[in-house]
């Protein structure tokens, strides 16, 4: 791999190509080259975000069988497997995410399984909106929903949506690819902005297809990104398909951040520190439901705390 030719391309700002995404991803973990591309995509970071971090936080605001059908997560009605089902009532959703927002945080994401009725949704951000101010910017992370849905979250005081095409849409899940583009051009239509990530990634998908998702995220011109690896249920046939390593997700994360170019913030998910030193400066603290627990309140399972990702960022010397 050329790493002198792909510093030239970021130092002209040219944008990196797919073939670019391929042979970066390619790299032996075992290799010089490695340290070398996470030392590339660290600088570019430190030097696009001056060492600003950022939190995010996500309230999962039900655990009910999703007819989504993801075979990785834990709420799909197939692989039911949370502790408990729950809905929280507006009022309590609006409380937790007060309770949030006094902290913190940047951005409140509000997390629904595919299923759930858009005007609950739609009254907890506004009655958020109202109360917080513009300090936090509220992002909806739900199933797929038209352009009129995607004006009245706008209306209704949500900043963004977090939505993706997901690796092997269609395949691994119950919905259509078609389906989540649609949703994805009209939240660029309505003028919410979009946050993309690169997810769930298993041993199993191939790099082109990485790749891909990387290019999608930058032809919407995203400046939130994220690469995740997958977490499968306990007992499940995903569970067989095996987890890439925390090394692997790494070098992903830094190509991710070096072929989309996201202006604000790059992501790992879950947290970990070893990504701090690939160009990611922003992290996620989970409440409530979560697709890769069977917790009901993940907090006290795999979600990391605010103050938890915090001490992280500021460990790698973010400023948060
Ligand atoms: S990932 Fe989302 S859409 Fe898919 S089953 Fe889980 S809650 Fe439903």
């Amino acid at each position: 791999m050329n790493l002198n030719l792909i510093e030239k391309k970021l130092a002209n700002n040219d944008l990196l190509t797919r073939a670019d995404a391929v042979e970066l991803l390619k790299i032996s973990n075992q290799s010089d080259d490695f340290y070398r591309l996470i030392s590339i995509a660290n600088a570019l970071s430190r030097k696009e975000y001056g060492n600003k971090g950022y939190i995010f936080a996500q309230i999962g605001l039900n655990a009910e069988p999703c007819s989504g059908g993801c075979r990785f997560c834990s709420l799909a009605k197939d692989n039911f497997s949370v502790e408990y089902p729950y809905r929280l009532t507006v009022d309590e959703a609006v409380k937790a995410g007060l309770d949030i927002c006094s902290r913190d945080i940047s951005d409140l994401f509000l997390m629904t399984t595919a299923d759930y009725p858009f005007e609950h949704l739609i009254n907890i951000g506004a009655k958020l909106r109202k109360s917080v101010g513009n300090s936090i910017r509220l992002v909806a992370n739900i199933g797929d929903f038209t352009f009129e849905q995607a004006t009245q979250l706008k209306q209704a005081g949500f900043n963004a949506a977090y939505h993706i095409h997901r690796l092997n849409e269609g395949m691994d899940t119950d919905i259509s690819p078609d389906r989540r583009i649609d949703t994805l051009n009209n939240i660029h239509k309505a003028g919410l902005e979009l946050y993309y990530c690169v997810e769930p990634i298993g041993p199993e998908h191939s790099y082109e297809s990485l790749a891909d998702e990387m290019l999608r995220a930058r032809e919407y011109g995203v400046n939130v990104m994220a690469a995740m690896r997958r977490i499968p249920v306990p007992g499940t046939a995903m569970k067989k398909r095996g987890t890439i390593s925390l090394l692997e997700l790494t070098k992903i994360v830094a190509v991710t951040r070096l072929v989309t170019r996201p202006k604000r913030s790059m992501n790992v998910h879950e947290p970990t520190e070893m990504a701090l030193l690939a160009g990611v400066n922003q992290l996620y603290a989970e409440y409530g439901a979560n697709p890769r627990d069977t917790l009901a309140q993940t907090n006290k399972g795999r979600g990391f705390s605010i103050q938890r990702v915090k001490c992280m960022l500021e460990n790698a010397d973010y400023i948060v």
